[in-house]
């Protein structure tokens, strides 16, 4: 299969999904996740209509803005190390999907204070405490806001979160499902905070059912990477 069959694909199941949740494919944001792949493979994304990709990796990220159509938007959604967070902020970057804690937030701060700019971010959760994931556990969300409040250039956007490592759906469903309550629970008297980030390749149509409305897929469209 092509990638612009895929896309199609990937669209076709987004659209069937959203529409048994009862919400409309359109308010479903596709990030189509572009780590290790090649530019040319990334323009016939592009040429299919796609402008929201994906990255995880600040120096792959840095390269392909340089080279690749300026409308694209694009969405940081790795682990990112404060040291490099000078890098990054700019026009071109829409959004940081991987805020997890105090110190990301404040090295944020200050960088877009020296620029003058702003910066969207989602706050990662780690609902299912997964030891080998990064991300708030529940009970650490209340004191980050509480802190992160005072930054005023970083403007959170709602929340990012990645299923569990496992084949079985219900696991997967329940930890989406979790995740959604606590979204729901804060997005009350926050403007502008209406993004829920979650599913991949492997769980998007069952992120969808739970209420995500940003999926981030990669090898479902570009292939599996080696
Ligand atoms: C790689 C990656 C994805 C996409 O993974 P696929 O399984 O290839 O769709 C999504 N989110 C994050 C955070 C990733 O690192």
């Amino acid at each position: 299969m092509s990638i612009a069959q895929n896309i199609v694909l990937v669209q076709q199941k987004i659209e069937n999904a959203a529409q048994k949740a009862g919400v409309s494919a359109d308010c479903i944001q596709l990030i189509a996740v572009t780590k290790t792949v090649d530019e040319e493979r990334i323009m016939q994304a592009y040429h299919k209509g796609l402008r929201h990709f994906g990255e995880n990796r600040v120096q792959e990220f840095l390269r392909k803005k340089e080279i690749l159509p300026k409308d694209i938007a694009w969405n940081l959604i790795g682990q990112l190390q404060t040291n490099k967070v000078r890098y990054i902020i700019d026009d071109n970057l829409v959004l940081v999907h991987s805020l997890d804690r105090l110190e990301l937030a404040n090295e944020l701060q200050k960088e877009c204070l020296k620029k003058d700019a702003y910066v969207q971010a989602l706050v990662q959760l780690n609902i299912s405490n997964e030891a080998s994931k990064s991300g708030l556990h529940e009970h650490e969300i209340e004191d980050f806001f509480c802190r992160v409040q005072a930054l005023d250039r970083i403007r959170i956007r709602g929340f990012m979160t990645i299923g569990p490592n496992t084949d079985d759906e219900k696991e997967i469903r329940g930890v989406f499902a979790k995740t959604w309550r606590v979204f729901d629970t804060y997005r009350s008297g926050k403007a502008g905070f209406d993004i829920l980030s979650m599913g991949m390749s492997g769980d998007y149509e069952a992120a969808i059912a739970e209420g995500a409305n940003m999926v981030r897929v990669g090898s479902a469209i570009f292939g599996d990477r080696d």
